[in-house]
């Protein structure tokens, strides 16, 4: 096998070449999704080319040649995380649904009143909700693990809350906001002790740490292909035979079926048990392929990659005083959550993007621990095996130059601007009086002198200072509006003799504020049949900003655009 070298690793990875707007793409949202190899992407041409037939139901030669490949990654995987049987290996579409899967089959046949989930402040939404909604339907109870300062779960805690009465026990190996590892083992232990059935979410663990199932003990363990240089559909559920076998299928038809007639039905073996209907039959393949790359990589050395990477992203962030980690500790893996005084996660996010660096702002599917921080979002960097230190450099310096931006302006702010927070009658006179509103000629100006992304970030970041700030005490949850990463508001009022509409609008995103004055250039006083006939995204196309308005609902814009519109149809 080859000593690990990045720059090796990297050739392999060919969407890393990309260049946008004349920049390198830099690619730090790895958390969410993994960029493919080669040797993936080859599998999937190859498959649909060479290979392609329903698996499990033909004789025919393509379907066995399918077949065949399709159930040779499954012994694959199964060596992968040391499972004792391909029994226990059950393909699902991803993480989500093998937790549901589980939360269904297993959640609502087996637990009753009084029972306890017990899960963990630093859950995913997809380890959260199922088990809620197996709470609701059965009146079992959701005891939530705190964690400790370092962002793990704390297990001082844990063995006073995992008492008799847990049932069940579902949390996460690696958080995919605070990247470090769980006492997973310890808790496990612990919930076996008590009796209770164990299931651990390691979506973002799979790719940064060697995984045994047998020796971790726990009954289930689920993730996702896709944060491990695999295809994006596929995720595996392992679980213990013995219980897999005792569960009840969780959807019906297909493979898992053994007879059916009007009389009853008598189900396949495991795993084809719980793999109803045409599976992801191509990236199945395509994770075998994923998995013989991960076999040819020296782990080790990877590893220790992963940790100088880690040591020195933190040490470089460590330096910018406004920013904040979430967690008082070094992360695990190289993630890293953070927010910076005073600066909105999604400006940071945007202008990080207009400099072609990838990164995630937001909630990141983790609201409850959100909340527990008294925080709306973070800015999260996750890096990759394939990431260089001299991305960390660049990222860096434009995070200081960023920061140092955003300070200065808000000096400036303080000086000359005294409108944020106006009373109601200040609304009121704005909304009444505000016809000199920027036009959408006046905008359409800006944006063609504006070529690159960067310059078009820069104008809409200036163009927010034209929207007057909404007082706290206005920002009502009938004007919020869903969809947004950033919270943000619309208040609207009708002349009932002019038949216009007047729209005041507010967030907490600069960049919100800078398309919502983009938007209201072609909405503010217009009546609502105007507004519905208005091409909003022939508007945008030649502003060269449709990525703003794709349906992603990473910026908003596109929910800010229909709440406008149905306001319009009421008024037509
Ligand atoms: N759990 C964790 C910890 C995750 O990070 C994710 C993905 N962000 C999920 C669950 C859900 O994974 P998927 O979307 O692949 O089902």
């Amino acid at each position: 096998m080859r000593k690990f070298s990045v720059s090796v690793f990297r050739q392999q990875f060919p969407i890393l070449q990309t260049v946008n707007d004349n920049h390198k793409l830099i690619y730090f949202d790895n958390a969410a999704t993994t960029q493919k190899p080669q040797a993936v992407i080859t599998s999937s041409v190859n498959f649909y080319q060479q290979s392609n037939a329903n698996v499990h139901r033909a004789s025919h030669f393509l379907s066995v040649k399918a077949t065949t490949a399709y159930e040779q990654v499954r012994e694959q995987s199964k060596a992968f995380i040391n499972a004792k049987s391909i029994k226990e290996i059950i393909w699902t579409k991803g993480t989500t649904e093998a937790i549901n899967l589980v939360a269904h089959s297993y959640g609502m046949n087996y637990l009753n009143q009084g029972d306890e989930i017990v899960i963990s402040q630093a859950e995913h939404h997809a380890n959260i909700v199922p088990w809620q909604y197996v709470a609701k339907v059965t009146g079992a109870k959701l005891v939530v693990l705190p964690l400790t300062p370092q962002g793990i779960i704390d297990l001082t805690a844990a063995k006073s809350l995992i008492s008799k009465k847990c049932k069940f026990l579902a949390i996460n190996h690696i958080s995919n906001v605070l990247g470090k590892i769980n006492p997973v083992k310890e808790l496990i232990k612990l919930a076996k002790q008590q009796g209770a059935v164990t299931l651990i979410d390691g979506a973002q663990a799979i790719a940064h740490l060697k995984v045994d199932v047998q020796e971790l003990n726990c009954d289930f363990y689920v993730f996702s292909a896709h944060k491990m240089f695999g295809p994006t559909g596929l995720g595996v559920l392992y679980g213990k035979q013995e219980l897999l076998e005792e569960m009840p299928p969780y959807q019906f038809g297909g493979e898992m079926i053994k007879k059916v007639s009007f009389s009853g039905t008598s189900y396949n073996e495991l795993p084809h048990k719980f793999e109803a209907g045409t599976p992801n039959i191509v990236a199945v393949v395509d994770f075998g392929a994923c998995l013989r790359f991960f076999d040819n990589i020296q782990h080790d050395q990877m590893a220790t990659y992963e940790q100088q990477l880690i040591d020195y992203v933190f040490t470089k962030l460590n330096d910018i005083k406004a920013l904040k980690f979430l967690a008082k500790a070094c992360p695990d893996i190289p993630l890293f959550s953070f927010t910076l005084q005073g600066i909105h996660h999604q400006d940071a996010a945007s202008f990080l993007d207009s400099k072609g660096i990838a990164v995630r702002s937001g909630h990141h599917c983790a609201m409850p621990l959100m909340e527990s921080l008294a925080l709306d979002g973070s800015v999260r960097v996750s890096l990759a095996a394939y990431n260089t230190f001299a991305e960390v450099d660049y990222f860096v310096e434009q995070l200081h130059l960023f920061c140092s931006g955003e300070a200065e302006q808000s000096n400036q702010h303080r000086i000359h601007d005294h409108r944020e927070g106006v009373e109601q009658a200040d609304v009121d006179r704005v909304i009444s009086t505000n016809a000199e509103f920027i036009s959408a000629d006046e905008v359409l100006a800006l944006f063609s002198s504006a070529k690159s992304w960067d310059l078009k970030h820069r104008q809409i970041m200036l163009l927010a200072k034209q929207l007057v700030r909404l007082d706290k005490a206005l920002r009502n949850e009938d004007d919020l509006i869903s969809g947004c990463e950033s919270q943000a508001w619309l208040k609207v009022k009708f002349n009932s003799q002019t038949k216009q509409l007047t729209f005041q609008a507010d967030s907490d995103a600069k960049v919100i504020r800078g398309l919502m004055v983009i938007i209201l250039s072609v909405y503010q006083h217009k009546t609502g049949q105007q507004i519905i006939d208005f091409d909003i995204e022939e508007y945008f196309s030649h502003l060269g900003l449709m990525q703003h308005l794709s349906p992603s609902r990473g910026n908003g814009v596109k929910a800010i655009v229909e709440r406008i519109k149905q306001i319009a149809y009421n008024y037509q």
